[in-house]
């Protein structure tokens, strides 16, 4: 059913770099013996699932979005898809923007993703290709990945959920590295129950990844239906009032507000002062983590090599063709604020800032159990409406990134719609508290 709706909506959409029909129909016929066998299926196995091209698929291309890895095939899985199944049914690997870097997939080096709401509007990024896929029916679910928003602003987007897990929680093992301290790859979904299957299908510590945490997976899906019921619920009001957010998309978030109260949440007002902060703050310490991280595309160890006179000049032409002009900006931006001289007054400015909002969540946690903010200042912005203005598009990530700051789990909702486009509701947790942020998600959406 995915493949045929590919074949129907994709010429419009243009989710994907890469479609696998065959890979899928493959898998599914293995999962199809393996049940006739009498052997064991988990009952996400059989579910059609959409990959962000960030992620690597042993013997399928993964290019990132990126020139640079147009030819790359990885010669292993993500952690989190060889635990997803040994049979993954993937329909395809889906558009990003570069590195997943930028807000709508306009940075993609292939073309932009249209949102199947409104062709004329961005899907949201980077992880735009996989929230039009769920949205457009090309896939029941998606896997994205997430740095400073890009699970849940394309969710928005695109009207479907996302969850940006815990730092921690789910292994980066063969994700391609953007900002190796923020990035987590999260589930998007249709609704909060599969977003919950689909965690409990790719959590869990992974001795290849340091960073992966020991903590035990609890049952995600049984906690669903506990309710709401003395659950504390606190209204970021620096967010919720921050620069840029529509008035009706600020309406939307308090809509889902009072639908909690009336399921049995208590309700307040919580201040977290130093979350407004957190753009500038991102947008140094995710570039300066990037410059170090997208050195290894040298033209020697992966993807494309121009050739050159000279080992110097093979570099420069490979890292000229290969990247793209929000990827040179970032890199250029990043050593800059890790240069001696400047390190000081950007990179370890922005680390104390980090540490302001960690402690200003902390706060927020002990007096509540999950924090409510709109997840973008607006609906969907039209397709080439902010691709020459980078301060714009990354204005659009004011409400995403403090939880990414602060390694807190976070989720986009369905809230309702504006002039018929979709708009999300974005609900925050301690860290490690999944169960009550998709418990409180679950009441609400
Ligand atoms: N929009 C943000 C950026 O451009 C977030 C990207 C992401 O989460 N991967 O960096």
């Amino acid at each position: 059913v995915a493949n045929r709706r590919i074949e129907s909506v994709e010429d419009e959409v243009k989710s994907f770099i890469t479609v696998t029909p065959e890979v899928a129909l493959e898998r599914a016929r293995r999962i199809d013996e393996r049940l006739a066998d009498g052997g064991e299926v988990a009952l996400h196995e059989g579910v059609p699932l959409v990959v962000k091209d960030v992620l690597s698929t042993k013997g399928t291309r993964t290019t990132c979005g990126s020139r640079m890895l147009e030819e790359f095939v990885p010669v292993y899985d993500a952690t989190a898809l060889a635990r997803f199944s040994e049979d993954l049914v993937m329909v395809g690997k889906a558009n990003m923007d570069e590195f997943a870097m930028g807000s709508s997939t306009e940075n993609s080096a292939y073309f932009p993703t249209r949102n199947p709401w409104a062709l004329d509007r961005v899907p949201g990024g980077s992880s735009g290709g996989s929230a039009a896929a769920v949205a457009a029916g090309e896939g029941w679910w998606a896997l994205g990945t997430d740095t400073g928003g890009s699970v849940r602003q394309p969710a928005a987007f695109c009207g479907t959920v996302g969850l940006k897990p815990t730092y921690g929680r789910v292994s980066r093992y063969g994700l391609i590295a953007f900002a190796s301290s923020l990035d987590q790859i999260g589930p998007m979904t249709r609704d909060v129950r599969d977003s919950a299957l689909l965690l409990q299908a790719i959590a869990g510590h992974d001795r290849r990844d340091s960073t992966s945490a020991r903590q035990p997976v609890p049952d995600y899906v049984a906690a669903l239906e506990e309710g709401v019921s003395g659950l504390r619920v606190g209204v970021v009001t620096e967010l919720t009032g921050a620069e840029g957010v529509e008035p009706e998309v600020r309406e939307v978030s308090e809509r889902t507000v009072r639908d909690l109260e009336a399921a049995g949440a208590s309700v307040g007002e919580v201040s977290l002062p130093h979350a407004t902060y957190g753009l500038p703050a991102y947008y140094i310490i995710a570039p300066a983590e990037l410059s170090s991280n997208l050195a290894r595309f040298d033209g020697v160890r992966y993807g494309l090599r121009v050739p050159a006179e000279g080992v110097h000049e093979m570099y420069r032409r490979t890292r000229e063709e290969g990247f793209g002009d929000e990827a040179k900006r970032r890199i250029m931006l990043g050593t800059y604020a890790l240069s001696s001289g400047y390190y000081d007054a950007y990179y370890a400015q922005a680390q104390k800032v980090r540490t302001r909002i960690i402690e200003d969540f902390r706060a927020a946690f002990s007096e509540y159990d999950v924090l409510v903010t709109p997840t973008c200042p607006t609906p969907a912005f039209g397709i080439g409406e902010k691709v020459d203005d980078p301060l714009a598009m990354y204005a659009n990530d004011i409400c995403a990134v403090p939880a990414s700051l602060a390694g807190i789990p976070a989720i986009s909702i369905p809230g309702g719609t504006v002039d018929g486009l979709p708009v999300g509701v974005q609900l925050m947790a301690d860290h490690f508290e999944e169960s009550k942020l998709l418990r409180a998600a679950r009441a609400a959406e």
